[in-house]
């Protein structure tokens, strides 16, 4: 199967991607959810469930409404992934995620913005860069504390992606990720889940040394 296709939006390549993050450790127990739009039908994680053990039968197909067109119960944040589609026409694939390194920014309230790597400076942005115009390139943001399921949470997460962000952090929860296909969504949140691992290890090990201004204009300018 070709995992990189955009247009493979099918329940084996949710399953696939869905067990890909548990092996990464992104998502312990029961924690985190994973969707895809498919047409008009959004091929949800039923609530619940492992990602790591994931069968077909635990995939609820809703429509893009969030009617239940298989009778299996969909993932408690179901409101949050359809209401990105909603927002975002071009975000095919959703996960959310509670990787523990990550969620602890998420606990402190910290954004994911300092200029400390080239790749995440590329992809995100810091807090030196973007504009008015273009808020996506700030670094990850934080979206405010909202009920775990609730509509709030929903809207909070959401108008980040409807201002260009591809991950929002979720304060006291997780963090969520959205783009074209499972695979490119999967690999921003290894890419954040990296620069979240290597902030704690920098932090521990000595000063952190952020990128001056123009070493981040550089890296701007790799972009053309
Ligand atoms: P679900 O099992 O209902 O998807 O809930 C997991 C979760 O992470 C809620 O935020
Ligand atoms: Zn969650």
């Amino acid at each position: 199967m070709n995992k990189d296709n955009a247009d493979n939006l099918t329940g084996e390549n949710v399953i696939y991607w869905a067990k890909r993050a548990y092996g990464a450790k992104m998502v312990p127990g029961t924690s985190g959810n994973i969707s895809v739009l498919e047409g008009d039908k959004v091929l949800l994680s039923a609530s619940g469930v492992c990602l790591g053990d994931m069968e077909l039968k635990d995939i609820a197909i809703l429509n893009i409404d969030g009617e239940n067109l298989n009778n299996i119960k969909p993932s408690s944040e179901k409101l949050m992934h359809l209401e990105i589609y909603k927002k975002r026409p071009d975000i095919k694939a959703i996960i959310h995620i509670h990787c523990p390194y990550a969620t602890s920014f998420a606990v402190c309230h910290k954004e994911m913005n300092e200029p400390i790597l080239p790749e995440f400076i590329y992809n995100f942005g810091t807090a030196q860069t973007g504009t008015d115009d273009n808020k996506a390139q700030r670094g990850v943001p934080s979206a405010k504390y909202a009920l775990p399921s609730s509509f709030e949470l929903a809207e909070e997460v959401s108008n980040y992606f409807r201002d260009g962000n591809n991950a929002v952090l979720m304060e006291n929860h997780g963090l969520v990720a959205g783009a074209a296909s499972l695979k490119q969504t999967f690999y921003i949140l290894e890419s954040i889940q990296a620069y979240a691992k290597t902030y704690f290890a920098a932090k521990f090990l000595g000063e952190i040394h952020k990128l001056n201004e123009e070493e981040i204009l550089k890296i701007k300018n790799l972009k053309g």
